[in-house]
């Protein structure tokens, strides 16, 4: 969905409200190797003009299964998204921020499926866990170790861990 931001302006109105709804294709298109975007919860953007300022805010979640860190399970994570955008405006342009600069707006077009592409990178965990005390597989016959524990000598392969037992060795 693109948002006619100097439409806005042009028409002096002070505040608009937009409502966006994701289709399943636009959850497809914000989807990756690493994820499946499942829904977007429905949101409103906001608008509001005071002055030269537009102020922009909107609050959604975002729903996508990506592999656990450690598992690789199938897992759903939830991406809360808080947009919040201040932006100048002079009677011809909205002028972006130069320090920090949002890629996903564009000759006064804002464009939120790539917003939401950008607050997905931002705001996804940098570890997924199916759940918190995940064991994960083993490196050496691949069992999953939540379902059973393979008997696999796991310590020696731990560097540190080895260390140690040759000072008992020796
Ligand atoms: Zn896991
Ligand atoms: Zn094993």
């Amino acid at each position: 969905m693109r948002l006619e931001l100097l439409d806005i302006v042009k028409q002096r109105r002070d505040a608009a409200e937009f409502p966006v709804t994701f289709t399943s294709e636009d959850c497809a298109a914000l989807s990756s190797s690493d994820y499946e975007v499942t829904s977007v919860s429905d949101f409103v953007v906001a608008v509001v003009i005071t002055g030269r300022k537009m102020h922009i805010t909107g609050s959604t979640s975002v729903e996508l299964i990506a592999d656990c860190s450690r598992c690789l399970k199938k897992t759903d994570v939830s991406i809360p998204v808080n947009l919040d955008f201040l932006f100048e405006i002079s009677d011809e342009e909205v002028i972006d921020d130069e320090e920090d600069p949002c890629a996903a707006l564009s000759d006064g077009v804002l464009d939120i499926n790539e917003l939401l592409a950008e607050e997905i990178l931002m705001g996804f965990p940098t570890k997924v866990l199916c759940r918190p005390d995940c064991k994960g597989i083993c490196p050496d016959c691949g069992a999953d170790l939540n379902i059973s524990e393979c008997g696999c000598d796991r310590f020696v392969a731990d560097p540190r861990m080895q260390k140690f037992l040759d000072v008992f060795k020796g």
